[in-house]
């Protein structure tokens, strides 16, 4: 493998090593590395230090010392730090979007641009509203005057995903901060570099101590953080399969837990969205939007289940396919790519099995084919999918593909339509597409997921909690509502007025 041109992205400096401890890059102890890849070119972008148990250690001491002085801060001044950074993220955008384009593989034009002004977005929030921690106070009778306030919990340890890595880094600090704890982040291997720049940005308007990194394998430093005693939260986004072993991990210590896990979204299509006066072109790219294709679909709000009626199959899937087909595949970091690559062997290798099954089952491929193995290829690029002819029962319209994969599937009864797209361990996002409104709030309210949009498929907006259901999680975030239900505690106090 060669390396990446460094001259080209705009790393973290200060002697980098992956791990930060109060406020300063340290060299984790047992000495072991990992590498990090750019999946476009299939090269190494730089090789980091693993941070281990020991490392984790040293981390949750120097939050839990940063702790006291960090929670007894005016709330306000905790949000202009958070203000502070949200400035100086937005001022290196264009740095931190090219390197999370090398290491994600998520197109710089169509997504990680707008990713790291979104995570100025949220961190101008947490900045803006840290100061509504209030409490409350009970009128008990008379001589006695009862209040309660929301306390900070202590150190959070957060784990998050490779996907949408510098947004979901905003959130976890964000929550965190404003509410008077201090951090622990462990980012994905696969993707530390974008964060662990933002951590770096930190150092310069946080406190030394109170946003700590240890990166490396989540089943080495992730799994020492959620299992580490002195770590009063665990705030974890990432797979179901992970979600619930982070969440037994809390649950021997009381400790608590956020999780924002996997889906497995459906879209809905009514007859009454296209047709005379409809703009059918605009559905197709909510549509197109919903599956998140500029992340190659690894999105966990991905609308990859379709349920299109069967009145309008005929006119929306030729548009669909056109829509799909005429999207750019290539280098990430190519302008002129609208998708780019999938983040690593394992994840191309699982996209292959699921479609090479579909097949062997006899799905249509609308557009797109089975992938050549990795082997064969220069860089990780499975092109869009569109499958018909799928059973709701099969993997591939069950299981989360995480890849640019959309299944599409006729309905006719509406009835039957909502049992369809309830029939799932998930419950994160869903997408209903109709111009009657009657229509729009009986299928909202009768479908079960923790984010319905109507006639749109865009991303996250701060203040607007979101979290999912059944195995798609536990608790809510984007929220000031959400950090203070679950990154704060109510200590309540009675006095007795002599
Ligand atoms: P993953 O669960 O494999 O990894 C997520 C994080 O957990 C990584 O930092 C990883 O290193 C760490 N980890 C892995 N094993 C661990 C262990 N045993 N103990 C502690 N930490 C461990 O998920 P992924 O493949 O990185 O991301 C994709 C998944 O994330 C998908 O399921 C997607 O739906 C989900 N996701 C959910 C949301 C949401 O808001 N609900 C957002 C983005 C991604």
């Amino acid at each position: 493998m060669s390396t990446t041109n460094p001259t080209e992205l705009v790393l973290p400096t200060k002697g980098l090593t992956g791990l930060l401890v109060a406020g300063s890059w340290v060299q984790p102890a047992a000495g072991r590395t990992f590498t990090v890849e750019n999946p476009s070119r299939r090269e190494v972008i730089i090789e980091l230090g693993q941070s281990g148990p020991q490392d984790v250690d040293r981390a949750v001491s120097a939050a839990k010392s940063a702790f006291p002085a960090w929670k007894t801060l005016a709330s306000r001044t905790r949000g202009a730090a958070l203000t502070a950074l949200a400035e100086r993220v937005a001022g290196h955008a264009e740095d931190i979007a090219r390197v999370l384009s090398a290491e994600s593989g998520n197109a710089l034009r169509t997504q990680s641009r707008g990713e790291v002004h979104g995570a100025a977005e949220v961190l101008r929030y947490y900045g803006a509203t840290a100061a509504e921690q209030k409490g409350e106070t009970l009128p008990l009778g008379p001589g006695l005057f009862s209040y309660s306030t929301r306390e900070p919990l202590g150190v959070v340890g957060a784990i998050i995903p490779w996907n949408s890595p510098v947004v979901l880094a905003a959130v976890k600090i964000g929550m965190a901060l404003a509410t008077g704890n201090t951090l622990v982040l462990k980012p994905a291997e696969d993707a530390p570099l974008a964060v662990l720049r933002i951590a770096e940005l930190a150092t310069e308007v946080v406190p030394a101590g109170v946003l700590n990194v240890v990166t490396g394998p989540g089943s080495v430093t992730g799994a020492a953080l959620a299992e580490h005693p002195e770590v009063a939260k665990v705030s974890f986004t990432g797979s179901s399969e992970v979600g619930r072993s982070v969440s037994h991990a809390a649950a021997d210590r009381i400790a608590r837990v956020t999780l924002e896990l996997g889906g497995k979204s459906p879209s809905i299509v009514f007859p009454d969205a296209v047709g005379e006066g409809r703009d059918v072109d605009a559905l197709v790219a909510n549509l197109v939007s919903a599956l998140r294709f500029a992340r190659q679909g690894q999105s966990c709000t991905a609308g990859s289940r379709l349920f299109l009626h069967e009145s309008v199959w005929d006119e929306v899937v030729p548009k669909l396919v056109a829509a799909v087909e005429a999207l750019t595949v290539g280098d990430a970091l190519d302008e002129t790519s609208d998708v780019g690559a999938v983040i690593n062997v394992e994840r191309y290798e699982e996209i292959r099995s699921f479609l090479a099954e579909a097949a062997d089952k006899g799905a249509v491929f609308a557009t797109g084919e089975v992938p050549p193995p990795a082997d064969q290829v220069a860089g990780l690029h499975p092109k869009p999918v569109i499958i018909t002819d799928v059973d709701n029962t099969w993997r591939i319209a069950r299981d989360e593909v995480f890849g640019p994969v959309l299944v599409v599937i006729p309905w006719a009864d509406e009835d039957d339509v909502v049992a369809q797209a309830n029939d799932t361990d998930y419950g994160l996002a869903a997408f209903v597409f109709t111009h009657d409104v009657g229509t729009a709030l009986r299928v909202t309210t009768r479908l079960d997921a923790g984010w319905i949009q109507v006639n749109q498929a865009g991303g996250q907006v701060p203040g607007m909690s979101y979290g999912g259901v059944k195995q798609s999680g536990i608790g809510s975030e984007y929220s000031i509502e959400g950090a203070l239900e679950s990154y704060t505690t109510r200590k309540s106090v009675t006095i007795r007025v002599p």
